[in-house]
């Protein structure tokens, strides 16, 4: 956080622990007092203007994902590693074009196209490239296919769709928001104490996330392709192909790109904040439907190919992202192919690792004094008892050594 120190409790737990994610919840519950500012070396964060009424102080107390995040099975099948959900299965987009775009199969765009479409929702709240920079995010209102197509495809750079939210969605439409992992948390409990927002939000969207790299990694990527920002006039982090590659357009018309190996691998998974590294929820349990990528992969979870025709993973959380998938399919927008949960862990293995490392991560923090978030109901024992002995202990001494080493000047 920048500027001078916060008057809020709440962020000033969630910034000495490094906890933030970048939601923008804390910017919504408290407009014109706290605000989302890209602070170095790439990140969003709050900055509070203005001291907070109790009452946005524990709005944000409940809300901040940084703070924690809880999620009760409530009757559906549940996967240690997984979280609870309804139905899980492969898919993708009919229109062979969102396909092509989408991240991996455009299961989501698909489903928000539909949604669109069928009249569910009248406008879709979602993150797409910065027109000024391309390498960064903006938030978008999408309200047609066209505008779904635009912003298909994953963006490794922060974002914060909450930022805003309640006074975008307080013109009568209904909205679907699409948001990391974090994000639908967030917004879940926005909802959960704001009928008005419930109402005007009736669908939550979310994909697999194993973090966000700061724009420091994206100005890397740039760098590794020798490509001048000041010529950068479009940027996509993935889509067009599946994985589809890291690809700068330049001024005069030329691409340059690297595979979703050399950039998500080599360069922007090093970027990553700390949030993420603790993070108990990568697969958003909190959202009515995830997608991710549903490919075979190698150990690290990379794909075994080059290129070919995208398919997502689709888990449906909720009984009515069960039925809205349900509809979309029998409309025509998405097809669907039956899944084993038990073949998840081989083609997440990032996800898995970090689920399983996350109680001695924790653990170390908490013996170094440092602040973690609050985690309720996401299973962490059980995954940890899934960690052989040796690795939780390699895990719990990895993280202690790294929480005293000093931090790198920004
Ligand atoms: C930071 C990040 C980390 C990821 N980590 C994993 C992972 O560990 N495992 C995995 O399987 N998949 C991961 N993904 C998701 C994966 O790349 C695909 O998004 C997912 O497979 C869905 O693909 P799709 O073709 O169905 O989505 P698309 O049809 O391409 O739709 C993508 C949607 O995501 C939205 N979006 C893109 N970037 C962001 C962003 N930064 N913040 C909020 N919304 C965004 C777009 O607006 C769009 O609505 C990650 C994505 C991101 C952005
Ligand atoms: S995680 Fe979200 S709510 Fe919490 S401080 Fe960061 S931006 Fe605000
Ligand atoms: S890894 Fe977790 S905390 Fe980090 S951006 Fe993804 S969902 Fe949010």
């Amino acid at each position: 956080m920048t500027g001078p120190r916060p008057a809020s409790a709440s962020l000033a737990r969630v910034m000495q622990g490094d906890l933030c994610a970048g939601c923008g919840a804390c910017a919504a519950l408290a407009p014109g007092k706290v605000r989302m500012a890209m602070v170095p070396p790439g990140y969003l964060r709050p900055v509070q203007d203005a001291p907070l009424a109790a009452a946005e102080e524990a709005a944000i107390a409940r809300t901040c994902p940084g703070l924690g995040q809880g999620v009760a099975a409530a009757g559906r099948t549940e996967a240690v590693l997984w979280g609870p959900y309804v139905s899980m299965q492969t898919g993708w987009a009919t229109d062979p074009d969102l396909r092509f775009a989408g991240a991996s199969g455009g299961g989501l765009s698909a489903l928000l196209v539909h949604l669109l479409q069928a009249g569910r929702v009248d406008a879709v709240i979602q993150i797409a490239a910065d027109p000024d920079q391309p390498i960064g995010n903006v938030t978008v209102v999408s309200t047609d296919a066209a505008g779904v197509r635009a912003a298909a495809g994953s963006r490794y750079a922060p974002s914060a769709p909450l930022d805003g939210l309640p006074a975008r969605v307080a013109d009568g439409r209904r909205y679907a928001v699409v948001g990391k992992p974090c994000d639908a948390a967030a917004l879940r409990a926005m909802r959960d104490a704001d009928p008005a927002l419930a109402a005007a939000v009736p669908v939550i969207l979310s994909f697999f996330c194993a973090g966000v790299p700061s724009q420091a990694g994206g100005r890397a990527v740039l760098a590794a392709l020798d490509a001048d920002p000041a010529r950068v006039t479009a940027f996509r982090y993935r889509g067009m192909g599946w994985p589809g590659r890291a690809t700068a357009r330049l001024d005069d018309g030329s691409d340059r790109s690297m595979t979703y190996h050399d950039s998500w691998g080599k360069i922007l998974s090093r970027h990553v904040q700390h949030r993420c590294k603790i993070c108990a929820d990568g697969t958003g349990v909190a959202a009515d439907l995830v997608c991710a990528d549903a490919w075979e992969s190698d150990a690290e979870g990379y794909p075994r190919f080059e290129e070919v025709p995208g398919v997502s993973l689709i888990v449906a959380r909720t009984a009515l992202g069960a039925e809205l998938l349900e509809a979309a399919r029998a409309a025509g927008a998405i097809k669907t192919a039956p899944f084993d949960v038990a073949d998840l862990a081989a083609i997440q293995p990032g996800q898995r690792d970090r689920r399983r490392a996350l109680w001695a991560r924790l653990a170390a923090l908490r013996l170094a004094g440092r602040p973690v978030p609050h985690y309720t109901g996401l299973q962490i024992a059980a995954a940890a008892r899934q960690n052989p002995v040796g690795r939780n202990i390699r895990n719990f001494i990895g993280t202690l050594r790294r929480t005293f080493r000093p931090r790198p000047a920004r």
